[in-house]
């Protein structure tokens, strides 16, 4: 269908704006309304919607209704739905429909947040939300935020700023061809998320600078270990400059002990970098703030609204003691970005790799206005409940075993009826039979070599039935193994 509308130049009519922008928030609000008819992951095969949209561009342009069918048509089928409630798999998205209204808002401004004077209210929302976050996450009034796209690029500016503070003249001279540098050295546990691995890679320090340190039985860092390993790295010659704990690891949810390797941090003179981007949500529920015993000691703390505060992807927060650490590490102001502007503000682009930002701040702020701080409490501390629930099932049931504690809204457990030789096996043709049915979602992960089932409960739109009707799958699945 030929689009009528359109005239040589100039963008969509506004009369016909309004139209579909109506359609498409009614077209929105169905999606949410019929989520539970989907299956919760696409079945389309690889390749399927490729062979399905046309390889040229269209010559002239088309009508929004027949763009919004092929939604429809082709882009349903290929989405899997991370909102549907029985979302149980990685961590679950808490999404909500608040959030997608600031989405829409921050498209329509497109300001470009690398000057203050360039998006005032980008810049200004920023700092005001990052730290009602921060008084809701009861943090010191010295900690600064900057908000990024991910944890991976929080974290990897938290090394580039402890690397920074290093004082090697690393901005200046680089590392490649340096005689004069020490393998420098980051320290985290052997569950840590691959985002480490990355950051360290993108750094130009090289994975070999990661010194992996072992687990207890909890899957939480030994700082015993960390500290003998400090110590061992320091005489072979080499300079520690990291240490990345993490509030809720990947695979378990389990917690390091922070305020521990705080200490040893503290002695050597290390930067402390908290990964908490899963878990620092629950850093706003009263009752959870021991979990976080130390990180107030960090010198850095990442934390993800959009994994579990109801903030759709995507939005980190990185939270430095001292943000002028990160300001050195990476502020470069060519000609044509130096302003008038009172030297006080703060301008985005100083703070990291990237020169134009998103606005992503309103989106938040309208969550903690819609949500409030209670009622966001209301919903972590439901997740949380459904997981103990749910693991408390696991528990009383003489076919299956939970696999590590369930600090937060993760439960990690395996099916192990008696008489099956090979469990990794049973497991995974288990979680594969059931993402396959599109009902639920589970992921996986190995834990001492056993094939691990991990079920988490994040949806804004969870409830108890959808927690009852995956038990329900996985008990009639072994009845039928
Ligand atoms: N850190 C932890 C503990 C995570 O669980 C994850 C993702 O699940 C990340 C970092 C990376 O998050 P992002 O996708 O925002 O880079």
């Amino acid at each position: 269908m030929q689009n009528g509308n359109l005239g040589e130049f100039g963008d969509m009519p506004n009369e016909e704006f309004r139209r579909v922008g109506y359609e498409l928030v009614e077209w929105i609000a169905g999606y949410f309304e019929n989520l539970e008819e989907f299956p919760v992951i696409s079945q389309v095969k690889p390749g399927w919607l490729k062979e399905n949209l046309p390889v040229r561009p269209p010559e002239s342009g088309e009508s929004f209704d027949a763009i919004l069918a092929d939604v429809d048509q082709l882009i349903l089928p290929a989405v899997t739905h991370w909102n549907h409630p029985s979302f149980h798999g990685l961590f679950s998205t808490s999404t909500s429909s608040v959030g997608v209204f600031g989405e829409m808002l921050t498209a329509a401004f497109d300001m470009k947040g690398m000057l203050w004077r360039t998006a005032p209210a980008s810049a200004e929302l920023e700092d005001v939300v990052l730290d009602w976050l921060r008084q809701m996450m009861d943090l010191p009034e010295h900690f600064e935020g900057i908000i990024y796209d991910t944890a991976s690029v929080s974290t990897m500016h938290a090394i580039a700023a402890a690397r920074d503070r290093a004082g090697l003249s690393i901005r200046e001279k680089g590392m490649s061809g340096r005689k004069d540098l020490a393998l420098l050295r980051v320290y985290c546990s052997e569950h840590v998320h691959s985002s480490i691995d990355k950051a360290v890679i993108t750094l130009g320090l090289g994975l070999g600078s990661l010194h992996k340190i072992e687990c207890n039985e909890k899957f939480e860092m030994i700082p015993e270990r960390l500290a003998e390993a400090i110590e061992d790295d320091i005489e072979n010659g080499d300079l520690p400059i990291c240490v990345i704990p993490t509030i809720g690891t990947t695979s378990t949810s389990s917690v390091d002990p922070v305020d521990a390797i705080a200490d040893i941090c503290e002695k050597f003179g290390i930067w402390l970098h908290v990964d908490a981007a899963y878990a620092g949500s629950t850093a706003i529920i009263p009752e959870f703030r021991d979990y976080f015993d130390g990180w107030e000691r960090a010198d850095s703390i990442v934390v993800n609204p959009h994994k579990w505060l109801f903030t759709p992807f995507d939005l980190s927060v990185l939270y430095c003691k001292d943000l002028s650490v990160l300001k050195d590490a990476f502020s470069l102001v060519p000609e044509y970005l130096k302003t008038a502007d009172d030297p006080g503000v703060r301008n985005g682009m100083d703070y990291g790799i990237q020169l134009g930002r998103r606005f992503r701040a309103l989106k938040f702020w309208f969550v903690i206005r819609y949500f409030g701080r209670e009622g966001m409490i209301a919903r972590l501390r439901e997740h949380c409940r459904l997981a103990r629930l749910f693991a408390s099932w696991v528990e009383a049931s003489p076919d299956f075993e939970l696999m590590a504690p369930v600090p937060f809204a993760l439960v990690c457990f395996r099916a192990c009826p008696a008489g099956v030789d090979d469990l990794n096996a049973l497991n995974e043709k288990i979680m594969n039979d059931l993402n396959a049915s599109g009902e639920a979602y589970l992921s996986h992960t190995k834990l001492n070599g056993k094939f691990t089932l991990r079920l988490s409960v994040g949806s804004i739109r969870v409830e108890e039935r959808h927690l009852t009707k995956v038990w329900d799958i996985l008990n009639r699945m072994l009845t039928h193994q």
